[in-house]
């Protein structure tokens, strides 16, 4: 099993935290699923049954200016070439105003969307049970998982529940 998924989210949530913490190695490509020069790889995590190749895709993080319909077009068919998404926020702060951005361009997409809440180590776990409670009503993520990617809490198990999507 192999896969192409690209992490995005606002600034500082983050998404260099988890990829640092995960990725092992830069090695060649072994999945033969096509590419696209779209899409920048910044790492490949190699596990007994999976390989997850972690990529940017530039333009889907919060523009600084407002995007044409030809812009959002490209975003939109750069994510259709991932085989997952996973949507970072940070807990304290959870979904909000400059993640609509975002939101927009993943609706409607076919691809497996995650929300991964991070930095769970800030908050209290009645507030974690709240906060993935509310969001499993409000929106149709494939998963929400809550993890640390600077502790490391639950990470093995966001990786195991990404290979099952791949
Ligand atoms: P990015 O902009 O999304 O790539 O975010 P970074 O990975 O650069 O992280 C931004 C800041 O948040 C850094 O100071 C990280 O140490 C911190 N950070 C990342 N993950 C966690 C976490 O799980 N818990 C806590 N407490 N801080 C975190
Ligand atoms: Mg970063």
């Amino acid at each position: 099993k192999s896969g192409f998924i690209s992490i995005i989210g606002r600034p500082n949530v983050g998404k260099s935290t988890f990829l640092n913490r995960v990725i092992g190695q830069k090695i060649a490509i072994m999945s033969d699923k096509p590419q696209t020069t779209r899409n920048k790889i910044q790492g490949v995590l190699t596990r007994e049954d999976s390989q997850m190749i972690f990529i940017d895709t530039p333009g889907i993080h919060k523009p600084k200016h407002k995007l044409g319909e030809f812009m959002i077009k490209v975003s939109k068919n750069t994510l259709r070439e991932v085989d997952l998404i996973m949507f970072m926020v940070n807990a304290e702060q959870g979904i909000g105003k400059g993640d609509e951005f975002i939101l927009e361009l993943l609706e409607g997409t076919k691809t497996p969307v995650f929300l991964v809440v991070n930095k769970i180590d800030q908050i209290h776990p009645d507030e974690l049970i709240t906060i993935i409670e509310t969001y499993k009503v409000k929106y149709p993520f494939a998963e929400i998982v809550p993890i640390s990617a600077l502790q490391g809490n639950n990470v093995d198990h966001l990786l195991g529940t990404i290979e099952k999507y791949l």
